[in-house]
């Protein structure tokens, strides 16, 4: 065993240069640390790094959906657009200099602990192996496409390729084009493809509840006011996270019977024919899949040039999709907006703990964590956005307190001359129970699909109470419930690696 002198700072690796990664580093930045922030893209931004089409935006208000420590004064509208975003996260990341800090094109694979060592050897795709003390797992949710396996993909002689992944090669304009799904990405890009298109056939599984979205830009006296006085853009802010706080999704509360007649009476009023109604109308209550905001979706099923489809598909064929009706639908490209592997946390990464158990293994009823942020089993292993910490606020305000807490583990276990940590797995498991007990009677177990959901119906994305209930409850948090294993108290500080 390589003995730790006690007090020395831990050697931190952040995975992903994204919202939470970029949180991550000021906080090691700022508590002084050794830390390597690795990413597979070129620079920071994650999720708004590799999110580019065509009408890409944030559906969380903007002054919302940034950091506390970094308010922007001079955001355009209440939605940013995602350039806007990726622009305001590089600031960040820039003002903060972590730049020297980014491994880029650097995709981490594996992940092993070692009982001998007490710390973790990280791998990445060409071969390479980096020591670590602590690891902080900042990849997203959204991370790994689903892409589903169509009969006869490699046959269909035209292009494909899925949402975050936008070919921006070639135009869609004048072209004949197929999108798939009806999610939270699709309804951003399908009315402004949809504009220029020479066809446009919408291939729809299960139809949306949509409302109106309340997008408006702020002039330049209001971003100056901004600027000038910051409480006048917190009070923005706190408008926003006032309206999250008081959601309530309950499947018969108030809240979720008025939201569905209200998207109810916006379809209605949006959609005059009969029969297209009739096939964008969901039969289950607004809030069980995610709830959506646009004015340009139900317009966009009345030109001429766009169609929507709810015959399922069955196969690619060379010239395009054939559906369960029998009709080929001849197409240049396929767009895939057909979503993420969201509740398969981690999925990117091999993750081995101590005894060499593996976090698949141990998650294959559907992953856990001590408020999505540890795991029994994984010393000194920290998750960002982890399993049941998704929810009714701007993720930014959850990440920004994880990492808060993050740095304040390895701050007082380096004050307690601690080598590692791991969650009692008493606290871990009653926890779960706990949460999965609240879940009962949400609407996100109502009778829908969507992506909150492991495959045996456990919701492991969902936190089940409020951003402030979250962030209070990981305030409260301190080493007492840890197992604790101690550094050695040598002088050999140079057998540190
Ligand atoms: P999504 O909401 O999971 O939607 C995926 C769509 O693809 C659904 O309509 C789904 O149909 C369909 N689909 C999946 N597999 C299919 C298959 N085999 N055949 C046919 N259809 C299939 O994915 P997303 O639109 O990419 O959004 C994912 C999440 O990204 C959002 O919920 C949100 O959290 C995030 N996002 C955020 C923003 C933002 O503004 N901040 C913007 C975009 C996305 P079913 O409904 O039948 O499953």
């Amino acid at each position: 065993m390589i003995a730790k002198m006690a007090g020395a700072k831990p050697k931190v690796a952040v995975i992903g240069a994204g919202p939470g990664g970029i949180a991550m580093g000021i906080q090691l930045a700022a508590g002084g640390y050794d830390f390597t922030i690795f990413d597979r893209n070129d620079g920071f931004g994650g999720t708004w790094r590799n999110n580019t089409y065509p009408g890409a935006a944030c559906d969380v208000p903007s002054h919302f959906y940034s950091y506390s420590f970094a308010l922007n004064p001079r955001w355009s509208k209440t939605f940013a657009n995602q350039p806007e975003i990726l622009a305001y996260l590089e600031r960040v990341a820039s003002d903060h200099q972590l730049r020297d800090h980014l491994v880029s094109r650097a995709r981490v694979t594996t992940l092993r602990w070692s009982d001998i060592d007490r710390n973790w050897t990280l791998e990445t795709s060409d071969g390479a192996a980096h020591q670590f003390d602590a690891i902080v797992t900042a990849v997203g949710m959204l991370d790994v496409p689903n892409i589903p396996d169509i009969p006869g993909a490699e046959r269909f002689r035209g292009r494909q390729f899925h949402s975050s992944r936008w070919d921006h090669t070639k135009s869609t304009a004048g072209e004949r084009v197929a999108s798939i799904g009806t999610g939270a990405s699709a309804i951003q890009y399908v009315p402004e493809i949809a504009r220029d298109a020479a066809h446009l056939t919408v291939f729809q599984r299960t139809p949306i509840w949509v409302s109106p979205r309340y997008d408006e830009p702020f002039t330049p006296e209001q971003q100056e006011l901004f600027e000038r006085d910051p409480e006048e853009a917190l009070k923005v802010r706190d408008a926003a996270f006032q309206a999250y706080e008081a959601a309530n999704f309950g499947v018969d509360s108030e809240m979720t019977k008025g939201l569905t007649d209200m998207a109810h009476e916006y379809l209605t009023r949006k959609v005059a024919d009969p029969a297209l109604r009739a096939k964008l109308t969901p039969s289950y209550p607004v809030g069980c899949k995610r709830p959506l905001q646009s004015r340009a979706w139900f317009p966009t099923f009345a030109l001429s040039n766009v169609r929507l489809e709810t015959s399922p598909i069955v196969e690619f064929t060379e010239r395009g999709l054939r559906t369960a009706d029998g009709t080929e639908h001849e197409v240049d490209t396929v767009i895939y907006g057909t979503g993420f592997h969201a509740a398969d946390y981690l999925g990117s990464l091999d993750v081995y703990g101590m005894g060499g158990r593996r976090l698949r293994d141990d998650w294959r009823d559907g992953p856990e964590a001590y408020l999505g942020t540890v795991v029994p089993g994984y010393p000194n292993l920290f998750t960002l956005y982890g399993p049941n910490t998704n929810g009714v606020t701007s993720i930014i305000y959850i990440i920004e307190a994880q990492a808060e807490f993050v740095r304040r583990t390895l701050d007082d276990m380096v004050r307690y001359g601690l080598q590692a940590i791991d969650i009692k797995r008493e606290i871990h498991d009653a926890y779960n129970e706990e949460i999965q007990r609240a879940m009962q009677g949400t609407v996100w177990l109502a009778n829908c699909n969507n992506y909150y959901r492991h495959p045996n119906g456990k919701i492991v994305t969902q936190f089940p109470y409020s951003g402030t209930k979250f962030v209070a409850m990981l305030a409260e948090v301190g080493l007492a419930i840890f197992d604790r294993m101690e550094a050695t108290a040598c002088q050999e500080s140079t057998t540190r690696r």
